[in-house]
């Protein structure tokens, strides 16, 4: 119930999928929330659902590629909640999927601006605050495509993997603050991103593809939101205290074949 109580956690692109469920959770064990998302109207359903349940939760409209809205709403956590403990680097787009070759500058470009940018002006303007209180987690949102490749989306592959070195990067700098980041690499968790990356690649029955994406996961299924979100929760809460720099595979076995 309170294994991370009264820590302020900010979660971006949280008002669907993977963010949703880690803020859920993450109130659930005692934090408050901070929602940064473009999608206002299930933000606000989220932080309703979880302030229905008793726990404290406000919604940022931030793009997150954005450094200055980046940086009022960071300013406006620290203002409204008096600290940021936890910060969670979870949105992200999976942009163009087609070959290297046929990828446009801008495809390339857009994607790179909201899944590393994004993470770089997230983390840049959270860690003064941290700094300030000698304590923090952040919590980077790779993919299994930050530690492996596969013959599809190259600039979203080349983000994750950027993810990847920049948690341990960061790891190292503000190891001394006592200052904790981690990765986390999930395999397909059914969100809208997934479906969105199906339709594109031409399914039509839903249950279909999510069956043939199932066979790539050892046990046989796709993951859930929640699969991610009680690693969140771990690597947020002080029970993963010694951890810094790691990457914790999250993937139903894929990346161990
Ligand atoms: P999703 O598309 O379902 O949700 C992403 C959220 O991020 C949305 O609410 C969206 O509005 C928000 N967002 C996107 N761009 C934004 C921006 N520029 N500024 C602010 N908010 C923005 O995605 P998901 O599947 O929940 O994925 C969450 C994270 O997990 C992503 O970083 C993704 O790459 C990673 N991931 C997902 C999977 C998967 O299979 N779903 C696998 C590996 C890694």
């Amino acid at each position: 119930m309170n294994r991370v109580k009264g820590k302020i956690c900010i979660i971006t692109g949280g008002s669907l999928g993977i963010g949703r469920a880690c803020a859920q959770r993450l109130a659930e064990e005692g934090a408050r929330i901070a929602i940064f998302d473009l999608l206002d109207e299930p933000g606000h359903a989220a932080i309703d659902a979880i302030q229905a349940r008793g726990a404290q939760a406000r919604y940022w409209h931030v793009e997150i590629a954005d450094e200055r809205s980046v940086a009022a709403a960071v300013a406006g956590v620290a203002a409204h909640f008096g600290a940021i403990d936890v910060l969670v680097n979870n949105a992200g787009i999976a942009g163009a999927n087609k070959p290297t070759h046929e990828i446009t500058e801008a495809e390339w470009d857009r994607v790179q601006a909201v899944n590393v940018k994004g993470v770089f002006f997230c983390t840049k303007h959270v860690i003064p605050h941290m700094k300030r209180a000698r304590a923090g987690s952040i919590i980077n949102l790779s993919s299994i495509y930050g530690l492996v490749g596969a013959p599809d989306s190259p600039p979203y592959h080349a983000s994750k993997g950027a993810v990847r070195l920049m948690t341990k990067t960061d790891a190292m700098f503000y190891a001394a603050d006592a200052i904790r980041v981690n990765s986390i690499h999930p395999g397909f968790i059914w969100t809208p991103m997934v479906v969105g990356y199906l339709r594109a690649g031409g399914a039509v029955d839903l249950e279909l593809a999510r069956g043939a994406l199932s066979k790539h996961h050892p046990l046989g299924h796709v993951g859930e939101p929640d699969d991610i979100a009680w690693g969140v929760v771990y690597l947020a809460s002080d029970e993963s205290r010694f951890i810094t720099g790691s990457e914790l595979i999250i993937d139903g076995g894929y990346t161990a074949q």
